[in-house]
């Protein structure tokens, strides 16, 4: 399992015995933290820390340990912040400072200089974060009782976050085919992507796949046949053209085991040996916590393969949507997000039909596809694009509702929802940051969590949200502009 390094800082002046409560209390908060997380990572208390080299030290532990998502920082006592200068140079690993203290209330009858000099997180946390915000360190500081609910909250979201950004090290992204002639915004600098997140983007011949695709046994489609019978309604008589997507999941299924691929994009422009695009294979892919984007977004592919590591034991629904069309009725307007085919079956509101219909795009045969009404309640969506000279993650809240009449002859999966505040500002503020028509929705997630993942790989970030104002929107899109031509 995963690690959190839970590091205590302090100093050598209060002697020994201070120093031995000192740890005493951060192994046992270390230890109520660990519990806390359930599961979804370790907190692991490391040191006290008292000297530059114990700091420099557990600061290159923390970076070189790859089990090491991230590390907990916390002052009990006072701590020269210069001991900590080379450390937190060396450190490579987001980092939560936790303003906090072992006892929850003042002992006021008791309290005398001995508690205080123990005691001082309130001073020596300030002395810390000085010399992290003179490094420029992005962290995350958390400030609380470390037994209170909101405070574990926002360490086990940190948590999330972490796991999130740990997965982007090496992650290895597949594009099937390229990026779709002449689009732009689907498209980015891989080698960027690769120094800046860790992505390892790579092309692969449709044809690769068509190889793995031609060794399928019939055995192999059944088994594939008798999952999607498990979990979907069977809502066509053309049992050959799901067969034909089954053998498709399963090569999908094989090359992605055995590239150790976690995302992957397509495109319908190169489909050579293909006899459909790949509808119902690409779906239920997705539903097991592999990215996807399609015309070879593969942005869109890694976003979303981190997006669902960083919900994995949440409640709600993560996944690829595209921008398609509105109901623009004022006052009420609603977006209509769906694809061609590839929208994930875990956003459906309930058992997705298993359903074959024409498709005009891409010139082959009528491809399996499931379709489902969407799932309700708050959410997110997520653009990240390429502007030159750095990424920029657009988040927007919105509202998933139901569709408020039946679509008998719309034959793809979708979802409808407002964006927040509205769609005159929100739809206007998505456009003017730039955001694709792409987007990872998350039902799972908040903007807070993209906050995070924003900070610990030092990703510019705008949110649309109900308090998005169009004017101070533009002018914050200006000073990151020119932010970005200053650095
Ligand atoms: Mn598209």
């Amino acid at each position: 399992m995963k690690k959190i390094y839970f590091i205590t800082g302090s100093q050598d002046l209060y002697g020994e015995d201070v120093l031995i409560q000192v740890e005493k209390d951060s192994r046992e908060m270390a230890q109520f933290l660990n519990e806390k997380m359930a599961g979804l990572c370790e907190v692991v208390f490391t040191l006290v820390v008292k000297t530059s080299a114990e700091a420099e030290d557990i600061c290159l532990k923390a970076t070189s340990d790859k089990d090491c998502i991230g590390v907990i920082t916390w002052m009990h006592t006072f701590s020269p912040a210069k001991m900590w200068i080379r450390g937190l140079q060396a450190l490579k690993k987001p980092m939560l400072h936790l303003h906090t203290q072992y006892n929850e209330k003042l002992p006021y009858d008791s309290i005398d200089m001995d508690f205080m000099n123990l005691n001082q997180s309130a001073h020596g946390d300030r002395e810390f974060g000085f010399i992290c915000t003179r490094l420029g360190l992005k962290r995350e500081v958390v400030a609380g009782y470390y037994r209170h609910e909101n405070v574990i909250e926002q360490i086990r979201r940190f948590a999330h976050a972490a796991l999130g950004a740990d997965l982007c090290r090496g992650m290895r992204v597949a594009m099937f085919g390229n990026n779709m002639r002449d689009v732009a915004v689907t498209d980015g600098d891989r080698v960027e992507s690769e120094i800046k997140y860790g992505w390892n983007v790579n092309y692969y011949a449709i044809g690769d796949l068509v190889k793995i695709i031609d060794t399928v046994t019939d055995a192999e489609v059944d088994a594939k046949m008798a999952e999607y019978a498990g979990k979907y309604d069977m809502d066509t008589d053309n049992v050959e053209a799901v067969r034909e997507q089954a053998k498709y999941e399963v090569a999908i299924d094989r090359f992605i085991a055995k590239e150790n691929i976690q995302a992957f994009t397509d495109t319908f422009q190169d489909l050579h040996g293909l006899r459909q695009l790949p509808g119902i294979a690409a779906q239920n892919v997705m539903t097991k916590g592999i990215g996807f984007g399609p015309e070879g977004d593969y942005k869109t592919a890694a976003l979303g393969a981190v997006m669902q590591k960083m919900s994995e034991g949440r409640s709600g629904a993560t996944g690829f949507m595209e921008d398609y069309t509105y109901d623009l009725t004022a006052g009420e307007e609603l977006e209509l997000g769906s694809h061609m085919l590839e929208v994930s079956p875990v956003f459906a509101a309930s058992k997705p039909k298993i359903q074959v219909h024409h498709l005009g795009i891409g010139n082959r045969e009528d491809p399996a596809r499931l379709v489902f009404d969407g799932v309700s309640g708050e959410g997110i969506a997520v653009s990240m694009i390429d502007m030159g000279d750095r990424f920029r993650l657009v988040c927007a809240a919105i509202e998933l509702v139901p569709q408020p009449q039946p679509m008998p002859k719309l034959p793809v999966a979708r979802l409808m929802w407002k964006i927040k505040p509205s769609l005159p500002v929100g739809a206007a503020a998505w456009i003017y940051a730039g955001g694709a028509h792409h987007a990872v929705v998350s039902t799972a997630l908040t903007a807070n969590d993209i906050r995070l993942f924003a900070k610990m790989t030092d990703t510019e970030l705008v949110v649309i949200d109900e308090k998005t104002d169009l004017n101070s929107f533009e002018q914050q899109l200006e000073m990151l502009d020119l932010m970005a031509k200053l650095k």
